[in-house]
């Protein structure tokens, strides 16, 4: 789970033509309306018309969501003969722009803009995947609370970002706090309502609110302040976040640098979120309450309170905080607990890759904005994170650390692309000028991944010098266009290994080791440091296969019991295969073994017909382990046997006999959730075993066979 983030702080700066200006902001929530009222009264500055040619009128610019209703604009022009005098404001709207046509002693006068905005949006509460997090909505005030991201439009700000400042007072009923980003001044109640008071820096666009009933809890153990905001239901968990908040600031303070932000707040939201904003998160219910949050989202979030939010994305190269942030999160998070763990993820982002990225729907990292899909998220939280892991171990670990702590410095609060990365990493971690031009072309500009593969691999017993041994002899190879590549070769001889890396600057190189004993394989980059496109034989038959698929179509079981069929497209949704075709097995003719045969099929519930059982094919049983846990419901992955005729991946969801529809319903929705495995038991709602099968050889390993 990992997320958007949004920019907010910018230093404080003006262009002539766009002064800053400071917003004295009064909002009012109406919940039960879906209604926010605002009051803005807005500085202008002595200077701020200094540029604008005589005889032009002063226009002010500001942006606001589309829906918004003005309704009034006046100007309070500075006192001239010791009265200040009010002038109505002639205000043109137009797709969420405002022009306010100010007289001319506007300037070192206060603009008061009384301006009123419904947020009204049908939202799922628990959808059944979370391929887009934001599920499209940028604004919703809802009776459970508010969520209005930064280009909502909920408050005026001006047309060109430029480091406006605001002071911020919302008023809510009594018990609904709001948040955005900022420094906390307090909430307070008031005449039977809450008050919610902040202040930014200079912010370089609109700014975020959330609003909730919370109870509001704090800690100050990180030497930073650290607030949950969370509803009475999930109260309870305050101290686990404010102690995992506390932990992960001290560690990233460590790592990169100071946290930049005035406090930080775990925030609860009423949609099923997971959101990073500067100095905030806001995650749904459902998902705090999951027990590995804490060390995980919460940990990525955070991370992005440095990259992202802290040194802000120049989206014109492509947005890569989403794979650092899964760097120095997720990926270290696995790397901590050990090296297989940590291998082991590497496996899994490549497999992902794989089966929902490569192909038609692979793109290059510059062209990545945000999560939309199981494609996107590959590339770009996946790839990217690899392209940082390929960095690190190139240059070593001080070097790659040294060098991300000098970009935080250097660039906080600004907009860093890929290229300033890679400066970076060459001024300050020591790496070649030109090797890092290269990789930046291949990795980034690129889509794609190598795909490497062993040729004319031969041993033979060899005298050397002063002892007698082995000699390999080989060539490395890669599809066109090729990458340059330093290659990890390793020579298996039973117990021990020889290992080489060698550089791959072109689709061909020859390799020759000696080894002491009897080689009895040779494996490419056998743990799996550098992204490549894995064969599909290397990938075992898994829910993400599933996922990925473009031919994927459900068989819904003669067997399976009315009750439970509305169960199959919550499971079709949940595995991204929203829009899949439903076949019903008892419509099934002889014809379709060949038309269905090479799709990808999953069968909902065990097919009783026999064009059912010959399309689903032979299957594994189920392991011992899943089976002795009696599951309600299991499922299982595999690869379709081609003995017969060419087919696809094949899955089935069997429904035990005496399965209550709660304990069907529960899986179909958690499936998707599952991606990584193949092999997958329930009992009572719970996933009580879960497995992956073990991949096979691809191209890149070659085993002697022994005469
Ligand atoms: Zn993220």
């Amino acid at each position: 789970m990992a997320l958007f983030s949004f920019l907010a702080y910018a230093p404080a700066w003006g262009t002539p033509q766009a002064r800053p200006l400071t917003h004295r902001l009064e909002a009012r929530l109406l919940p039960e309306l879906a209604r926010i009222d605002v009051h803005d009264i807005i500085e202008l500055p002595k200077d701020f018309f200094q540029d604008v040619p005589q005889d032009t009128p002063p226009v002010l610019e500001l942006r606001m969501a589309r829906q918004v209703e003005v309704l009034q604009a006046v100007l309070h022009a500075p006192a001239e003969d010791g009265a200040p005098r009010q002038i109505a404001v002639p205000v043109e709207q137009e797709n969420g722009r405002l022009r306010l046509l100010l007289p001319e002693q506007a300037a070192g006068g206060e603009l008061h803009l009384h301006t009123r905005c419904v947020f009204q949006e049908d939202v799922d509460e628990a959808p059944a995947n979370m391929d887009n997090p934001g599920f499209g909505v940028e604004g919703v005030i809802h009776p459970k609370g508010a969520m209005l991201l930064a280009g909502s439009g909920w408050h005026p700000v001006s047309a060109q970002p430029n480091g406006d400042r605001f002071h911020i007072t919302v008023r809510a009923p009594a018990g609904m706090l709001a948040v955005t980003t900022g420094t906390l001044v307090a909430f307070s109640e008031a005449d039977g309502e809450s008050l919610s008071v902040w202040e930014t820096m200079p912010v370089l666009g609109p700014l975020p609110l959330a609003a909730g009933w919370w109870e509001v809890q704090e800690s100050r153990e990180a030497g930073v302040r650290v607030l949950t905001c969370l509803t009475k239901d999930t109260a309870a968990l305050a101290s686990r976040y404010l102690e995992a908040s506390a932990r992960w600031i001290r560690f990233y303070e460590r790592l990169h640098g100071p946290y930049p932000f005035a406090q930080f707040l775990v925030v609860e939201n009423f949609l099923p979120t997971g959101y990073g904003f500067p100095g905030f998160t806001l995650l749904g219910s459902a998902v705090l309450r999951l027990p590995f949050i804490p060390d995980t989202s919460l940990r990525h979030e955070i991370a992005h309170c440095w990259w992202g939010n802290g040194v802000f994305v120049d989206y014109s190269q492509g947005n890569w905080c989403e794979g650092l942030a899964s760097y120095v999160a997720d990926y270290l998070g696995e790397e901590e607990k050990s090296p297989d763990a940590a291998r082991d993820y590497r496996l899994r982002t490549l497999r992902r890759y794989a089966q929902l990225a490569a192909g038609p729907e692979d793109f290059p990292l510059a062209r990545f904005a945000s999560r939309m899909s199981p494609a996107t998220q590959a590339v770009g939280y996946g790839k990217a994170m690899f392209v940082f892991h390929m960095i690190r171990t190139r240059l070593g670990d001080e070097a790659f650390w040294n060098a991300l702590r000098t970009v935080y410095r250097e660039w906080l609060f600004r907009e860093a692309g890929w290229e300033d990365l890679r400066r970076a990493f060459v001024e300050h971690g020591g790496w070649d000028e030109e090797e890092s031009r290269r990789f930046l072309q291949q990795w980034i500009a690129r889509p794609g991944a190598p795909v490497l593969a062993l040729d004319a691999v031969r041993r033979q017993r060899r005298t050397f010098a002063d002892h007698d041994g082995w000699q390999v002899d080989g060539v490395l190879t890669q599809q066109e266009p090729a990458y340059a590549l330093p290659v990890r070769l390793e020579v298996g001889m039973g117990n021990a290994v020889v290992t080489r890396t060698m550089s791959l600057p072109q689709a061909r190189a020859a390799f020759s080791l000696e080894t002491p004993g009897r080689p009895q394989a040779v494996i490419i980059d056998p743990d799996a440091h550098l992204f490549r496109l894995l064969d599909p034989q290397e990938i075992p038959a898994t829910v993400d296969t599933l996922k990925g698929s473009a031919t994927c179509t459900a068989v819904l079981g003669a067997g399976v019991p009315p009750a439970y069929r509305e169960m199959l497209p919550t499971l079709l949704a949940g595995i991204s295969q929203p829009r899949a075709r439903i076949v019903e097995e008892t419509s099934l003719q002889e014809a379709d073994v060949h038309a269905l045969g090479h799709r990808d099929l999953l069968f909902f519930g065990q097919p009783e017909t026999p064009i059912g059982r010959q399309l689903l094919g032979r299957i594994p049983a189920l392991p011992e382990a899943a089976a002795t846990a009696m599951p309600d419901v299991h499922l299982l992955v595999m690869h379709g046997d081609h003995a017969d005729m060419p087919r696809g991946v094949r899955g089935l969801v069997h429904l035990a006999p005496q399965a209550s529809a709660q304990a069907v319903s529960r899986p179909a929705f958690l499936i998707g959730h599952y991606g990584r495995y193949s092999v997958l038991a329930f009992r009572e709602g719970q996933a009580v075993f879960k497995d992956t099968w073990p991949p096979g050889d691809g191209g890149t390993v070659h085993r002697f066979t022994e005469e």
